[in-house]
């Protein structure tokens, strides 16, 4: 730097493109019910691109379910729902919403009959109709970007959870998705896997992916998170960045459930 070089004037522009464009993920007033338990209660959210959203709130609290009814994996039965402003109303669109929409469970549900690299180009070169040695290419550029490209040719049951974890969210990032969605990713891994799959989402966030996810991890959520909801009793009661809500959580509930778990 010369003694003649100007002083920036303007903020260097954020890592991320957050906050623009039109939402990715529209629900207005989201209900579901399993018989006659009511479990979302007029769920409303707005995620643009690039948001990290974490979600967290009791066991039962409806978590769970409202991220499956953002990819159809349970059909909502009340209010309204749109991703990338494909309306998900079960007629005919599923297929579209679920290339756009990854999800990534507690348990990895990968394929035990597939190697790894056979996990994550499946939906690409049946769905996408992607060429093999394409699928494999890119299969092999997310291993290397998940940080495990020389498990390719293992069995999921040879690998560690925090490896099989990492090929899960490989396998979702294959199909191209706009939004991931992340279900307790780390709840079933051994203490000293969970860094290794954090590490791997945090890269993503840090990308710009747009991600919904559920975890009560709190070090995550304060690092990436731009948007803390707490949800309880089937609604989200607060929907704050993590600062405020860490420091000061507005909802009797929100408290009761930070000073267990902090
Ligand atoms: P969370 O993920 O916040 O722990 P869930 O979304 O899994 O909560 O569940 C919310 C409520 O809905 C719970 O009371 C649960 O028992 C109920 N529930 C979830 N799935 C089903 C189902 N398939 N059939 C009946 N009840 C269900
Ligand atoms: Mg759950």
């Amino acid at each position: 730097q010369g003694p003649l070089s100007p002083a920036p004037s303007v903020p260097a522009a954020s890592p991320r493109a957050r906050r623009e464009g039109p939402p990715i993920i529209q629900a207005q007033g989201v209900q579901k019910h399993f018989g006659s338990f009511h479990a979302l209660r007029g769920v409303n959210l707005e995620v643009l691109p690039g948001e990290v959203v974490v979600i967290i709130g009791p066991s039962g609290s409806g978590k769970s379910t409202f991220i499956r009814t953002l990819n159809a994996l349970d059909p909502h039965d009340g209010g309204q729902i749109t991703v990338d402003g494909i309306p998900l109303n079960g007629k005919g669109n599923l297929d579209a919403i679920r290339r756009e929409v990854g999800m990534v469970f507690q348990s990895f549900n990968l394929f035990p009959h597939l190697t790894v690299l056979e996990n994550i180009t499946l939906a690409p070169t049946r769905v996408r109709r992607a060429s093999k040695a394409d699928a494999e290419k890119r299969g092999l550029d997310l291993l290397r970007r998940v940080g495990i490209e020389e498990q390719a040719h293992k069995y999921p049951a040879q690998l560690s959870g925090g490896q099989q974890q990492r090929v899960a969210i490989a396998r979702a990032l294959a199909m191209d998705p706009k939004v991931m969605l992340f279900d307790e990713p780390t709840s079933a891994l051994d203490p000293e896997m969970i860094k290794e799959v954090l590490d791997v989402m945090k890269e993503l966030a840090r990308s710009g992916m747009t991600m919904l996810v559920v975890t009560h991890e709190m070090g995550f959520a304060r690092e990436v998170a731009d948007r803390i909801l707490f949800f309880d009793q089937g609604n989200v009661v607060e929907d704050t960045t993590p600062e405020a809500f860490y420091q000061n959580p507005q909802h009797d509930r929100a408290k009761a459930f930070l000073s267990k778990i902090l």
